[in-house]
């Protein structure tokens, strides 16, 4: 929509047989811009959308923030995309996450709901402690951790959200104490990676690219290079409380070691 480069990355990973997902607020997504996008082989259009009109609009700062993320919705379904909610869990849209399940459920063109934390956008300098002065970040984690609760009763109900259930009880955990989880070997470089607008290819924003698209590599070249064997071992070795651990890349039985975490919730 923004770059020249987006068709052609999105065409190149879904040559590669790989589903790909584009995760967008949708201010400027056209009608045009959605066909492209399906043509070129868009799996889902990932919409960030964290609640109702009034609230979403608050959240980005802008009062036409929801009717463009619903403009957006239509555009992409009326082209043949998929398009399934990115959620991010704070303050403000606590309480009505039930009510936007239901919403997203009843939503004919919407397939799902993945929910994440609110975190430190990646790419910051980590700051100690950010959260402690950031008004978005949920003040009351008992009340987060019921809320959290009640959502994993709705997924099980047969509401469509993706999140793993032991995500719900690592999410309550983190909002206990963001900077209490430590993983024990982060696997991220193995689960994925990311692709600037540039075609420059990375396994984390910490660590240096792997490989760049348009030199002519192939992504799966890129993927498996030595290089990027390098970077792995070195990720291996990172010891951040990285959100990725509890938002994108969370594993049901994996790395997260959720230090003084509370209770899984499925449990009680
Ligand atoms: S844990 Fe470290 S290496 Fe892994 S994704 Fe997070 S910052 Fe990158």
């Amino acid at each position: 929509m923004i770059s020249a480069n987006l068709l052609p990355l999105v065409r190149c990973a879904a040559q590669a047989d790989l589903t790909v997902t584009m995760t967008t607020n949708g201010f400027t997504l056209s009608p045009e811009a959605a066909r492209h996008l399906a043509e070129a082989g868009l799996g889902y259009l990932a919409l960030s959308l964290d609640g109702f009109d009034q609230v979403h609009n608050q959240i980005r700062q802008r009062s036409d923030a929801f009717s463009l993320a619903l403009r957006a919705m239509t555009h992409a379904t009326d082209n043949g995309l998929r398009v399934r909610i990115n959620c991010v869990i704070c303050e403000l849209n606590l309480e009505l996450l039930p009510g936007f399940i239901t919403w997203v459920r009843d939503n004919p063109r919407l397939e799902s709901i993945f929910f994440q934390a609110l975190a430190q956008p990646f790419g910051e300098p980590s700051r100690e402690n950010w959260w402690q002065a950031e008004p978005l970040f949920p003040k009351n984690p008992a009340r987060a951790g019921e809320v959290l609760r009640e959502l994993l009763d709705m997924k099980r109900a047969g509401f469509p959200i993706l999140n793993p259930d032991g995500q719900f009880a690592a999410l309550s955990a983190y909002f206990e104490n963001p900077e209490q989880f430590v993983l024990g070997q982060c696997r991220v470089g193995a689960m994925g990676l990311t692709i600037d607008a540039a075609g420059v290819v990375r396994l984390c924003s910490r660590y240096e690219p792997i490989g760049d698209l348009m030199q002519g590599h192939s992504l799966r070249a890129i993927f498996k290079s030595a290089k990027a064997e390098q970077v792995r071992a070195e990720m291996a070795a990172c010891r951040r409380n990285c959100h990725l651990l509890i938002n994108c890349c969370f594993e049901e039985n994996g790395a997260p070691d959720l230090r003084g975490a509370a209770a899984d919730p499925s449990s009680q």
